[in-house]
């Protein structure tokens, strides 16, 4: 790794105790992530920015962001930051360890490409069966709040459903005994991803347009504006477990009417 990389990380270890960086660091790392990234769509919807990449010509009120904003942080102060704090011992038990030399980059890189495909697996199990009656009624219909999503609904979620899911984000890293390097470098790349996915935007930059079998905003978006029963689109970040357990039917039937309907339009 970069010797810069490497003199900042031992100002962190020699300044800060494990703990404090395994929690409050994580902490707020995630909450930087999250709110720089999840803003910009609040935003562009407030100021009709960008409007012809939209996905929904629908828009959320003023008062809707903010109630969504208002609950997340009352979510992240009252249970993420107690999570965090409460899973330190069970980290340290995964083997997390935060000295130096950090990891070559090709086993960061190797275990992040494995954290995003067990989390992919997993979640796509979860939240189908957050989708069954009971579930949904009571748990996961908080998340589908927001049938129009934007960039911070995609934490919005009832507490239940964010230790649930949780578990498919740490459970790569619980299996590797992570450096907390990568540990923070994978939960930036998921919330972004996950921030990307919400934004309600498909930007012709959009990473869907470029990383293979990658879901990406529309792909999510059609889960948030169809019918809790008929979504479909569970995955988190790849597309090949909807179309292996064929719940992307619905979504590739929408997808061929609207390409064809383009074309009709163009001729
Ligand atoms: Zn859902
Ligand atoms: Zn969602």
């Amino acid at each position: 790794m970069a010797p810069l990389l490497e003199s900042g990380w031992l100002f962190l270890i020699t300044h800060f105790s494990d703990f404090q960086l395994a929690t409050l660091g994580s902490f707020i790392i995630h909450e930087s992530v999250f709110f720089l990234s999840g803003l910009p769509s609040v935003c562009f919807e407030r100021l009709g920015l960008f409007s012809k990449y939209k996905i929904q010509k629908k828009t959320n009120t003023p008062a809707a962001q903010e109630r969504c904003i208002l609950r997340l942080v009352l979510y992240h102060l009252c249970v993420n930051l107690p999570v965090m704090i409460a899973s330190y011992p069970a980290f340290r038990y995964m083997g997390l360890k935060s000295s130096l030399p950090l990891p070559h980059w090709t086993v960061v890189l190797s275990q992040i490409v494995f954290y995003f495909i067990i989390e992919d697996f997993v979640f796509y199990w979860g939240h189908r069966i957050l989708h069954t009656k009971w579930l949904y009624k009571h748990i996961h219909s908080i998340h589908h709040e927001y049938a129009t999503p934007f960039g911070l609904t995609s934490e919005y979620a009832h507490p239940a459903e964010i230790l649930f899911l949780g578990f498919a984000t740490i459970l790569g890293p619980a299996l590797t005994g992570p450096h907390l390097f990568t540990l923070w470098l994978w939960m930036s790349l998921r919330v972004l991803e996950t921030v990307e996915a919400h934004s309600g935007y498909h930007f012709p930059w959009s990473p869907s347009n470029f990383v293979p079998l990658y879901g990406g905003a529309e792909y999510h978006d059609f889960h948030h504006r169809v019918l809790y029963t008929k979504s479909g689109n569970y995955a988190s970040t790849f597309i090949y477990m909807d179309w292996l357990f064929g719940t992307d039917k619905d979504y590739r039937k929408q997808k061929a009417l609207q390409s064809g309907v383009e074309k009709n339009f163009e001729e």
